[in-house]
């Protein structure tokens, strides 16, 4: 059988520095568990638009609908800001959400001991925080229709539409049941169905789900105001929470905040099924290209070293070595190493990307 196939775009910024790290990662799999990939690598986002004039090509966007799993970088820059919207670099990553029908975005929230000092709510709140929040990522008021400005009168008038069918609902309430089902077993819908009739849909919609094919998946509901606050206030008690486009947007950056620096954070965003049964998917760090420590040595890799793991879990079903993967991440902070986004105690001396990466295969090495 042949192996799994990555392709892996690091983009511009931090993007290629942190892949590095990560390609550290992917090549120990190989040699030590002999678990190897077929890893091909391309270009998004600036770096794609410097030889192409287009910040994703049509063979880049062919040759990702093909491979099992994608691993991005990040996309983006000073250098880019002034070019026209169509073609700037964050088109090439909504580009590949978009035509890969990437329809359930994953943001775990994980607090790792190491760094629950770091969070800004009380270390007894967030210390061993694992919960996930599912966002629905296709459509909504981003997409929904009519949108624009538009003359009214005397005046203008902006106007979004939040919109939802009932089979976008079922898809990502089916993601987030499945998801429960190999964690905590719980899901927490949130929406405003108080106020908005998309949010009755969805309720509606979600239970309708549930009730059928999930009954053995604890379901609660919440109206997403209230669901931040419960966030906030304690949210060791949610596993699961799924939502949409925008109260997701909303709420994952929130529980993000809860657990540090945004170098830790990894993301996967999930489609249908291929025919070989693995669903199409992107995974990324939530991270941008942060153009003012590029090229220093400074970045964090822990957010896209964290994204592999999810690939592990999600498109491998390697669950038990992306655990390892954890684990190992867990004990390079234990053992108090710290890229310098992740100073606070004084006197640490920090590492640079490289030395991040290498020791996090030291210790899974020593994971054997
Ligand atoms: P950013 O995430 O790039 O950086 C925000 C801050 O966090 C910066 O101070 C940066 O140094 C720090 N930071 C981010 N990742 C880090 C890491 N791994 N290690 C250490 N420190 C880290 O966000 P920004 O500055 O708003 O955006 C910069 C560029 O990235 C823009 O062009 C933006 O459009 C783009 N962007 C891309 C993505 C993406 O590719 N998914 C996401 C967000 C922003």
């Amino acid at each position: 059988m042949s192996n799994p196939s990555l392709l892996i775009l690091p983009g511009d910024g931090i993007g290629p520095e942190v892949m590095a790290e990560v390609r550290k990662v992917i090549t120990w799999y190989g040699d030590k568990r002999d678990l190897a990939f077929d890893v091909s690598e391309d270009l998004v986002g600036g770096a794609a638009y410097d030889v192409h004039g287009t910040p994703l090509h049509d063979d880049t966007m062919a040759r990702a609908q093909e491979v099992d799993a994608v691993l991005l970088g990040a996309v983006g820059g000073p250098k880019y800001d002034d070019l026209d919207f169509s073609i700037k670099p964050e088109r090439g990553l909504l580009r590949l959400r978009k035509e890969m029908d990437l329809f359930s975005n994953l943001r775990p929230a994980q607090c790792f001991d190491a760094l629950a000092d770091f969070s800004s709510l009380k270390k007894d709140v967030v210390a061993g925080l694992d919960m996930m929040i599912v966002r629905e990522l296709t459509s909504g008021v981003y997409f929904g229709e009519p949108r624009g400005i538009f003359k009214e009168g005397n005046e203008r008038v902006g106007i979004n539409t939040q919109r939802y069918t009932e089979s976008e609902i079922d898809r990502v309430a089916r993601s987030a049941f499945e998801l429960a089902r190999r964690r905590g077993n719980k899901v927490c819908s949130m929406e405003k169905a108080n106020v908005m009739e998309s949010g009755v849909l969805w309720r509606e919609i979600v239970q309708k789900v549930h009730d059928e094919d999930y009954q053995d998946v604890e379901l609660t509901h919440m109206y997403a105001d209230a669901g931040l606050m419960q966030i906030v206030r304690w949210p060791k008690q949610f596993d699961v929470i799924v939502t949409d486009n925008l109260f997701g947007d909303l709420l994952s950056d929130a529980a993000a905040m809860l657990t540090g620096s945004l170098g830790m954070l990894p993301s996967a965003s999930l489609g249908l099924p291929m025919d070989n049964g693995r669903p199409k998917a992107l995974y990324e760090p939530v991270h941008g290209s942060a153009p003012d420590i590029a090229g220093q040595g400074m970045a964090n890799p822990i957010a896209c070293i964290l994204s592999f793991a999810m690939a592990l879990r999600y498109s491998f079903d390697q669950g038990d070595e992306a655990e390892r993967l954890e684990q190992a991440v867990e004990k390079v902070l234990a053992d108090g190493l710290r890229t310098a986004d992740l100073l606070g105690e004084e006197g640490v001396t920090p590492v640079s990307t490289n030395e991040m990466g290498n020791a996090i295969v030291a210790a899974l090495d020593a994971s054997l």
